[in-house]
C-alpha cells in the first residue's frame, strides 16, 4: 500500500469497528491499486479515497413479521447505497443470518467496482436482512418480503436505486416483493427491480448469469494461455444459481465437475455432477445436499464439509470456481490446490477467497480471476434486464446470453489490459481494481465535490 492508501485505510478501520468483512475488501482494493495511486496524484488531491469508502447513505429499518402460528418476528433489514457516479445504486438483496452491516457494506463496496467493469452505467449497492429463510414456509416469505418492501419501496425506483437478489433471495422473493412494490405505488415499474419472473418483464439467461459469465470469464484467461475447459476436472462450491449454471456450462464446455456443496456439506461426484438431479433437489424441492448423494450411486457425502476440505477431492483440482460464499478458501485450501496443481481460480461468489489464499495463489503463478470480474454477469445481465424493460422488449435467450458473453470477453480485456499497462501482466486483481477504480474516480471528479 502506499502511504495515502494507508492512511485512508487506518482510518476506514477506526471509524467501521467490528466490521473485518468491510475492512478486508477495502484492503484488497487499496493494496492493489498502489501503482493507480503513485501515476495519478489528483485523486489524493480529490480525496477520492476518502469518499469512495463512505457509502453515500446507509438506510436501516425494522422489518416486522408473523409466522404461521401467529408468533411476531422482528428482523433487521438494509439497503446501503455506496456510490451512485457511474448510474442508479444497483445490486442484490441477501437474506441470511449472517447479514448485519459490515457484509453489506463490504458487498456495496465490491458492488461499485463490479459494475462499473461490466459498463452499462450502474453504481454500487447492496441490502438485506439477517432473516433466515431456511425452514420457512412459502407463506412466511411471502409476508416477511411484503414487510421488507412496504419500507424498502420508499428509496428505490428506476433511476434511484435497482436492487435484485443475492443469497436468499431468488425469484420467488423477487416476485413477492415485486408485488408489494407494485400495489403500494400502483404503479408497473418493471425496471424496479431484476431477477423477475418471465411473465412480468424479467430477462431470459438471468438465472444462469452468473453462473454461465463465471465460466465465460475463466475461460476467457484460459483462452490467452492456448487452453480450454475440455478434459478438465473442476471443483465447484454451493450449490444456488451460481454454483448450479457454472457447473451446467463448465460442462458444456467439456469439463467434468465433481462437487457441489451447502452449509450442512458437499458431495463429490467423479462421474460428473448431474445437473439436472441437482436442479431438482436444490431449485424444485429446496432440499439438503446430501439427497444429491442418496439419490447418485457415484457420489458420496461428507458432513460438515468444503468442497476443498476433503484432501483427495482437492487432488484432483484442475480448476476450482468457488460460488458459494465469502472467505469459503483459506490458505491452508488454496496450499492443497497447488500441491495438485490447480490452474484456475475464479471466484463466482463475492470474496470467497481469503486475502492470504489470494496471495498464495498469485505468488505460486495460478491465474485468480476476482468476483468483481468473473462473477460481474449477474448483475450485468440485470442491467439488460433494465434495458429491455425500458425499451418494452423481450429478448431471445440467444441475444442476451451473446450479450452477456461479449460483457464477460469485454470484462477480461479490460482487466487484462490494465494489468499489462501497470506493469503486472496476468494480474487480474490489479488488473480489475484498477480499470473499474479509474473510471469511478473519473466520474467522481467530473461531477464535483458530493
Ligand atoms: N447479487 C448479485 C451480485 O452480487 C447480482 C446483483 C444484481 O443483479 O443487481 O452482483
Amino acid at each position: 500500500m502506499n502511504t495515502y492508501s494507508q492512511k485512508v485505510y487506518e482510518k476506514v478501520v477506526a471509524d467501521n469497528p467490528g466490521e473485518p468483512e468491510f475492512h478486508q475488501a477495502v484492503y484488497e482494493v487499496f493494496e492493489s491499486i498502489a501503482p493507480v495511486l503513485d501515476a495519478h496524484p489528483e485523486y489524493e488531491e480529490h480525496a477520492i479515497l476518502e469518499r469512495i469508502v463512505e457509502p453515500e447513505r446507509i438506510i436501516s429499518f425494522r422489518v416486522p413479521w408473523v409466522d404461521d402460528a401467529g408468533k411476531i418476528h422482528v428482523n433487521k433489514g438494509y439497503r446501503v447505497q455506496f456510490n451512485s457516479a457511474l448510474g442508479p445504486y444497483k445490486g442484490g438483496l441477501r437474506f441470511h443470518p449472517t447479514v448485519y452491516l459490515g457484509i453489506l457494506k463490504f458487498l456495496g463496496f465490491e458492488q461499485i467496482f463490479k459494475n462499473a467493469l461490466t459498463r452499462q452505467h450502474i453504481g454500487g449497492g447492496k441490502g438485506g436482512s439477517n432473516f433466515d429463510p431456511k425452514g420457512k414456509s412459502d407463506a412466511e416469505i411471502m409476508r416477511f418480503c411484503q414487510s421488507f418492501m412496504t419500507e424498502l419501496s420508499r428509496h428505490i425506483g428506476l433511476t434511484v436505486d435497482v436492487p435484485a437478489g443475492d443469497i436468499g433471495v431468488g425469484g420467488r422473493e423477487v416476485a413477492y416483493m415485486f408485488g408489494q412494490y407494485r400495489r403500494l405505488r400502483n404503479a408497473f415499474d418493471a425496471g424496479v427491480l431484476t431477477g423477475k419472473g418471465l411473465g412480468f418483464g424479467g430477462s431470459l439467461v438471468r438465472t444462469e448469469a452468473t453462473g454461465y459469465g463465471a465460466v465465460y470469464f475463466a475461460n476467457a484467461i484460459l483462452e490467452t494461455k492456448g487452453d480450454s475447459f475440455k478434459g478438465k476436472t473442476v471443483l465447484i462450491s454451493g450449490s444456488g444459481n451460481v454454483a448450479i449454471y457454472a457447473t451446467e456450462k463448465a460442462q458444456q464446455l467439456g469439463a467434468t465437475v465433481v462437487t457441489a456443496s451447502d452449509s450442512s456439506g458437499a458431495v463429490y461426484d467423479p462421474e460428473g455432477i448431474d445437473v439436472a438431479l441437482l436442479k431438482q433437489i436444490k431449485e424444485v424441492e429446496r432440499a439438503r445436499i446430501s439427497e444429491y448423494a442418496a439419490r447418485r450411486e457415484s457420489a458420496r457425502f461428507v458432513a460438515g464439509a468444503k468442497a476443498w476440505d476433503v484432501d483427495e477431492w482437492a487432488a484432483t483440482a484442475d480448476i476450482a470456481l468457488p460460488c458459494a460464499t465469502q472467505n469459503e478458501l483459506d490458505e491452508e485450501h488454496a496450499k492443497k490446490l497447488i500441491a495438485a496443481g490447480v490452474k484456475l481460480v475464479a471466484e463466482g461468489a463475492n470474496m470467497p477467497t481469503t486475502l492470504e489464499a489470494t496471495n498464495l495463489f498469485q505468488e505460486s503463478g495460478v491465474a485468480f480471476a476476482p468476483g468483481k470480474a468473473a462473477n460481474a454477469g449477474g448483475v450485468a445481465t440485470s442491467a439488460l434486464e433494465m434495458q429491455q424493460n425500458a425499451a418494452g422488449q423481450s429478448w431471445s435467450f440467444e441475444d442476451v446470453d451473446a450479450k452477456l458473453h461479449a460483457i464477460m470477453q469485454d470484462i477480461h480485456d479490460t482487466a487484462h489490459s490494465a494489468a499489462e499497462r501497470y506493469g503486472k501482466p496476468g494480474d487480474y486483481v490489479l488488473g480489475a481494481n484498477a480499470a473499474a477504480f479509474e473510471m469511478v474516480a473519473d466520474s467522481m471528479i467530473a461531477q464535483g465535490l458530493i
